[in-house]
């Protein structure tokens, strides 16, 4: 079975996850531009039973009251994001992957968040708020 590896900048945390992501989007929401400090976030979707940490132990907080996201307490690297709605799939930052390229994205979401100066020329379908509204 095919599987990815990543982990954080310093190197302390570590993950894999197997099989094919569900998903694969660029998030332009305020929540993520804010906890990453970056216009947008690129995220993988992965069955939660397919994806582990194996080495290291990152920090964890509440980015909203449904929302767990991880990051490197070391370096500080965004890492995961798992929503209490589908505890059976988890988000990984997608350029937190050793090979980040494997993974285009197919679409954009929460395009109403953007910073005013942001543009994308790549074409892919935008969404104002997420895919599934
Ligand atoms: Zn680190
Ligand atoms: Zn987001």
């Amino acid at each position: 079975m095919q599987s990815v590896e990543g982990g954080c900048f310093c190197g302390k945390v570590r993950y894999r996850a197997e099989g094919t992501p569900t998903n694969t989007m660029v998030c332009h929401c305020q929540s993520c531009r804010r906890v990453a400090a970056s216009p947008v976030v690129a995220w993988l979707t992965f069955p939660t039973e397919k994806f582990q940490f194996t080495a290291g132990s990152p920090r964890e907080f509440q980015s909203s009251e449904p929302v767990r996201r991880t990051f490197c307490g070391a370096c500080g690297t965004q890492l995961t994001y798992a929503h209490r709605r589908h505890p059976d799939a988890i988000d990984v930052a997608t350029c937190s992957l050793d090979d980040p390229g494997a993974f285009p994205p197919t679409h954009h979401s929460w395009l109403s968040h953007d910073v005013a100066w942001l543009r994308f020329g790549d074409g892919l379908p935008s969404f104002q708020q997420s895919r599934t509204k």
